[in-house]
């Protein structure tokens, strides 16, 4: 991610992700804490989301390997997105330079019919 070279580039910051992304949220819209399985069995020791209202869960889970993928994705969307808009800019600035070019090829040319 190269900087500084494009101060005059203003890109909208309006949804800041992701150097902390959103907390994981269950169907109440609170805050779904990292659990981990405590019952003997194939899943024990493995790490979930769960409702905190827990027992009287709203039945929100999911896997915390599986929310840290999604999050992953998440990332790298982010991460195009930005190189997309950076790769927009550039484009930008090599249109205005070829426009300028053209000018000066114009103007040359003018010169050398008169
Ligand atoms: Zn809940």
């Amino acid at each position: 991610m190269a900087s500084g070279s494009s101060s005059s580039f203003s890109r909208s910051r309006s949804r800041s992700i992701p150097s902390s992304p959103p907390p994981v949220k269950c169907f109440h819209d609170e805050i779904a804490p990292l659990r981990t399985v405590k019952f003997h069995g194939p899943t024990r020791g493995k790490r979930f989301y769960g409702c905190p209202y827990w027992p009287r869960t709203c039945g929100y889970f999911k896997w915390a390997d599986e929310v840290d993928e999604v999050k992953e994705l998440q990332f790298m969307l982010f991460e195009k997105d930005t190189a997309i808009s950076e790769l927009q800019y550039e484009k930008e600035c090599l249109e205005e330079s070829v426009k300028k070019l053209k000018e000066k090829i114009r103007s040359l040319k003018m010169m050398s019919m008169s």
